[in-house]
């Protein structure tokens, strides 16, 4: 089962994609988590992407193409995996279309007034990338009821998980947040097309909670004929 997920930042693609990937038991694979993680231990390739990331760049597709093609060779990868934030140019989905056959790609929807108030309230794990969210939003945009509760951790400030600190991504200010949505508009939403051409694209409207939207995307995959 190879797997999709599409979005803009704060969408909810690592929440859907890391708890789809622990009921499938198939590696979640982040290009943002590797690049953060090299840039966390000063390598190579972290000294390479930290400017654009610092600015809510795209990371060159040469590099990106590179690190992705690299990770879903590994033997984990065997019985599938699910992407999320790969790809993000159409580059990135012509790469990957040569070396995969991709089963669906969910393009999760989520209205911008919403996206900026989640980016702005979301707390990552330092240690192990497990996501929370300290907003509680319940507004109506459009006539449709946006319900999401906040997804807090048992102990303020610590990961349930692993006990690591949760803090604020450095990208996640209203000035790169800006950035990064103009940059999903730009380069990104055009996969929205090139996916739909080719029959993959299933659209979620994202109005509620994971625990809420998750049956729905599961019920979705298990429509598909994939072992
Ligand atoms: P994310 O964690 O997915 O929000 O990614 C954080 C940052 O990493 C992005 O703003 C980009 O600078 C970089 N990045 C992650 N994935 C990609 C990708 N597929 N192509 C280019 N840059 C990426």
């Amino acid at each position: 089962m190879k797997i999709i997920f599409l979005g803009p930042p704060g969408a909810g693609k690592g929440t859907y994609s890391s708890r789809i990937g622990r009921i499938l038991k198939i590696p979640q694979i982040s290009t943002g988590d590797i690049f953060r993680e090299a840039v966390k231990q000063g390598t190579e390739l972290g000294k390479k992407v930290a400017g654009y990331m610092k600015l809510g760049k795209l990371v060159p597709d040469e590099i990106t193409i590179e690190i992705l093609e690299a990770r879903i060779n590994q033997p984990d990868c065997d019985k599938g995996f699910i992407l999320d934030g790969y790809p993000r140019t159409i580059q990135q989905a012509e790469a990957l279309d040569k070396a995969v056959k991709v089963d669906i790609v969910f393009n999760l929807l989520v209205p911008e007034d919403i996206l900026i108030k989640k980016l702005s309230a979301r707390r990552v794990c330092t240690t192990c990338g497990e996501i929370y969210n300290v907003a509680d939003i319940k507004e109506i945009i459009n006539g449709v009821k946006y319900d999401m509760p906040p997804m807090l951790p048992k102990i303020p400030g610590i990961c349930d998980k692993c006990g690591g600190e949760l803090v604020q991504r450095k990208d996640d200010t209203v000035d790169v947040i800006k950035e990064r949505l103009s940059v999903y508009k730009r380069q990104t939403e055009p996969l929205i097309v090139y996916y739909k051409k080719k029959d993959l694209l299933a659209d979620i409207y994202v109005n509620t909670g994971p625990d809420i939207m998750i049956p729905k995307i599961m019920a979705k995959l298990k429509t598909l004929n994939v072992s």
